[in-house]
């Protein structure tokens, strides 16, 4: 748990990797070398998918889970993917010499290619873990409410808009994180034009209230999060009762914690909400001993 030792520049060996899919085989590339045309549709559509998997000790606990997602993420864009062994076959290859010392964040890649006709582009980076993310899961975060323009109920009805897919078109959440920052917060929880609860652009909404646990519903169109689903899946372990409920702004300000959950830096306390202090009751501490199990 020694976070400021694992900055990138204090680690040579852990550096950047790259492996690509090609004819049925996971190929090493050198991270400088180019492996994608100019003319691929993830480039000039974000016509893609992708997942973000945690390395930690030179392993992927938890990939199983981001594979489903991804075959899920895929299906829903009409994408064929090369399928789980081809992912773990990338992933073994990125992640084979990669310093068990130094957590990473492994990013696989499902584009269409260039369309007509050829194959998809499967690819899988690694690289280490941001130094600012690693303070931000002790330090916790500040957060401001944007709204995502959308009513709660359209994504449920709406194929064509991608709920519940993990796409590569994030410029809207990455506009969303700088809107924040510029005003001083790090990040963001979306609301729906009725003032309901959405997710963050890379993380999902997890609060607190009445000793039950709470998140937004997936009918919202929200992504199904895999570090939320494991935090549900333990609380109920030791007795701590979950539900999917549908909260607003004013519910978070009124609950006794208030987290951002995602993969790659775990439960994030939210210590700010649009500018109002909040506190946690002592249960960031109990929600990261559970998701470290
Ligand atoms: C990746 C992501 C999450 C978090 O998913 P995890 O599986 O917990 O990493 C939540 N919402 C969005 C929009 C995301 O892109």
């Amino acid at each position: 748990m020694s976070a400021a030792a694992a900055a990138p520049d204090d680690v040579p060996a852990a550096g950047r990797r790259v492996a690509v899919w090609r004819h049925g085989t996971a190929v090493p590339v050198p991270p400088d070398e180019p492996v994608v045309t100019a003319f691929d549709l993830g480039l000039s559509r974000g016509d893609g998918v992708f997942e973000s998997v945690l390395v930690t000790g030179g392993r992927t606990p938890w990939l199983a889970d981001h594979l489903t997602r991804l075959a899920r993420s895929a299906a829903l864009l009409d994408l064929t993917s090369p399928g789980d062994d081809a992912w773990r076959a990338l992933v073994a290859a990125v992640t084979g010499d990669w310093p068990a010392g130094t957590e990473g964040v492994c990013r696989l890649f499902l584009t269409r290619g260039t369309g007509d006709d050829g194959p998809p582009t499967a690819l899988a980076l690694l690289s280490a873990v941001p130094a600012d993310t690693l303070v931000q899961r002790t330090a916790g975060i500040s957060v401001v409410a944007l709204t995502y323009g959308l009513a709660a109920d359209v994504r449920a009805h709406a194929p064509w808009l991608l709920g519940g897919a993990k796409t590569l078109s994030y410029a809207v959440n990455m506009a969303a994180q700088r809107h924040a920052h510029a005003q001083g917060a790090d990040d963001v929880v979306f609301t729906a034009v009725g003032g309901e609860l959405l997710e963050g652009p890379t993380s999902t909404v997890v609060w607190a209230a009445g000793g039950v646990l709470h998140t937004p519903p997936v009918a919202t169109g929200i992504l199904a999060g895999t570090t939320q689903a494991r935090l549900f899946a333990r609380a109920a372990d030791v007795g701590w009762p979950t539900a999917v409920s549908s909260g607003t702004v004013a519910d978070l300000h009124a609950a006794d914690a208030v987290w951002l959950l995602s993969g790659i830096r775990g439960a994030a306390t939210v210590h700010t909400l649009d500018g109002v202090p909040r506190g946690d009751a002592g249960l960031g501490r109990q929600v990261r001993e559970l998701l470290a199990r």
